[in-house]
């Protein structure tokens, strides 16, 4: 069930993903500091202007780009990023063809049931086929100990391109040192997933995936003209930029 708040709040965005946290935390998708975690981006974003800026639309075109050449793409999910966009991440591994692997940091059976059956349902409801990965663990990520290792040799373990939207800083390094290529989606461009992926969306997770869903997969930009840093030294410059000018601009 969506939030009753009416769409022309000011807020109602944010007071419709916060909605979604609720109501997965309450089906036991979620692990307690994923409302933490939440609230981390919701500053950013809040610093950002609440929208795409533009060095984060050209990585989600490149890192579009990427996902549609690789050989065997595969999009991870953990439960922030199936509550606040489980439909928009099935739509986009169906646009590419590709599988969907739940793969969360603190792995409990309860949780990880929770967030399959929350994803075949949703797979049920938009009528696309598309194999959701996790159930059956039988690999693990090198350099990663406990349960957060775990992963499936048809999925992540062999992916050469991997989508991680809000991913833990060293599972992301960890990925990146198998020689993947590390597609993070996250508003902190200081976070250690932000700096250390191979490509970095700095956009809110919901509205980069709206983005990605609307673009052609035809005449995007190559990984090779994207230059990490640079990209999140943008980011960086928008928020100080935005600092220096909110004062300045009209009160609504
Ligand atoms: P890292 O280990 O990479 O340094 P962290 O410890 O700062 O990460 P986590 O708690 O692992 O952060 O994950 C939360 C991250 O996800 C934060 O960097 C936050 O900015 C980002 N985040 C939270 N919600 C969203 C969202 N809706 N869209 C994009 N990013 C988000």
């Amino acid at each position: 069930m969506e939030h009753a708040a009416d769409p022309s709040h000011p807020r109602y965005r944010s007071l419709l993903m916060r909605h979604r946290l609720e109501v997965a935390a309450e089906k036991g998708m979620l692990a307690d500091s994923a409302l933490i975690a939440h609230g981390r981006g919701e500053a950013y974003d809040y610093l950002l202007g609440e929208r795409t800026i533009p060095s984060a639309h050209i990585a989600s075109q490149v890192a579009l780009r990427a996902l549609h050449d690789a050989e065997h793409p595969v999009l991870s999910v953990n439960g922030n990023v199936v509550a606040l966009a489980g439909d928009e991440m099935l739509q986009l591994a169906e646009k590419l063809g590709c599988p969907l692997e739940v793969n969360i940091f603190y792995r409990t059976p309860e949780r990880m049931e929770a967030l399959l059956s929350d994803l075949n349902e949703r797979k049920e409801r938009l009528g696309i086929d598309v194999d959701i990965l996790g159930a059956a663990p039988d690999a693990t990520i090198p350099g990663l100990k406990g349960p957060r290792a775990k992963c499936e040799t048809k999925g992540i373990l062999s992916a050469d391109v991997l989508l991680v939207p809000l991913e833990d800083g060293d599972r992301c390094e960890a990925l990146v040192a198998m020689g993947k290529t590390v597609i993070v989606i996250d508003l902190n461009p200081l976070s250690r997933s932000a700096r250390r992926g191979s490509i970095t969306i700095v956009d809110e997770l919901s509205r980069c995936l709206e983005n990605m869903l609307s673009m052609s997969t035809e005449g995007l930009p190559s990984l090779e003209s994207y230059d990490h840093n640079k990209s999140l030294q943008d980011a960086l410059d928008a928020i100080v930029e935005g600092m220096k000018n909110g004062l300045s601009e009209p009160k609504e």
